[in-house]
């Protein structure tokens, strides 16, 4: 896996059961170049959110490993933020005050149900109504200009919901906006692990990504140190057959690319 990154990694200062250390080790045995952090921070109180008192904290840290582990392997500070509607001013407001290189913007919640953790929901509306109702909120995170990469795009699918209508139109729709904002969508492969039991977003959807020249980055959203890099063999040989020859990078969220 050698020149390959991962940009989706959770601490134990969010949900994840390892330190960045322990993150950073694992890393590094897997062969990977670079890797970033990319905690949750949310707005709303959710425990498996960052605490907000320990911003800096993540911030000192990942400094100092970052300087520890340079001969080693790159690291990143990420932060994985959540879009809420109506919040776009106070989420800018605290991603200003964070030295990050890059921030995956992801929906988690349709109002105030918070979806990926609660399946109570789940039939209130047609699966087509709930995925109009998701990929509207993915559409306006887009259009914030808050995010640099959107985050596990069809995490909607994540207890095997599917629409019950080709819905192929709503996602060309969301990729044409994506790419309008010059935005980069993450193949993240930890979908593989949950019921959907594929990646976030679908191999379907990540051709289409192709299709609209949308540049990509590679993701576990790992949250213990078996995690990190996981499935990436058959995620590069997906993004290989679907054309894809690069991914992305990001410093202080300026973006480069690197070829695979
Ligand atoms: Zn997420
Ligand atoms: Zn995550």
């Amino acid at each position: 896996m050698i020149g390959l990154t991962d940009y989706h990694i959770h601490s134990v200062l969010s949900d994840g059961k390892n330190t960045h250390e322990e993150m950073i080790q694992a890393a590094i045995e897997k062969g990977l170049a670079e890797i970033g952090f990319s905690d949750h921070v949310c707005l709303k109180p959710v425990e498996w959110a960052i605490n907000h008192v320990d911003l800096p904290v993540m911030v000192q840290q990942i400094q100092h490993l970052k300087e520890k582990y340079q001969d080693q392997i790159t690291i990143k500070l990420g932060a994985e933020v959540d879009y809420l509607e109506g919040m776009e001013d106070e989420i800018a407001k605290l991603i200003d005050t964070l030295p990050l290189d890059y921030v995956i913007g992801s929906v988690h919640f349709i109002g105030d149900w918070n979806f990926d953790v609660d399946k109570s929901l789940y039939g209130k509306w047609s699966n087509d109504r709930l995925y109009e109702i998701y990929f509207d909120l993915i559409q306006k995170a887009a259009r914030t200009g808050l995010f640099d990469i959107i985050g596990h795009m069809d995490i909607i699918k994540k207890f095997r919901v599917y629409p019950e209508s080709n819905q192929s139109q709503l996602f060309d729709e969301t990729l044409e906006i994506i790419k309008d904002q010059n935005l980069v969508v993450e193949l993240n492969t930890g979908g593989f692990d949950r019921p959907c039991a594929e990646f976030t977003p679908s191999p379907a959807i990540i051709e289409r990504c192709f299709h609209y020249k949308i540049p990509v980055t590679l993701t576990s959203d790992a949250h213990r140190t078996e995690q990190i890099g996981r499935h990436f063999d058959s995620a590069v040989n997906l993004l290989k057959s679907v054309g894809y020859q690069e991914l992305v990078r990001f410093n202080k969220r300026v973006r480069s690319i690197a070829t695979f």
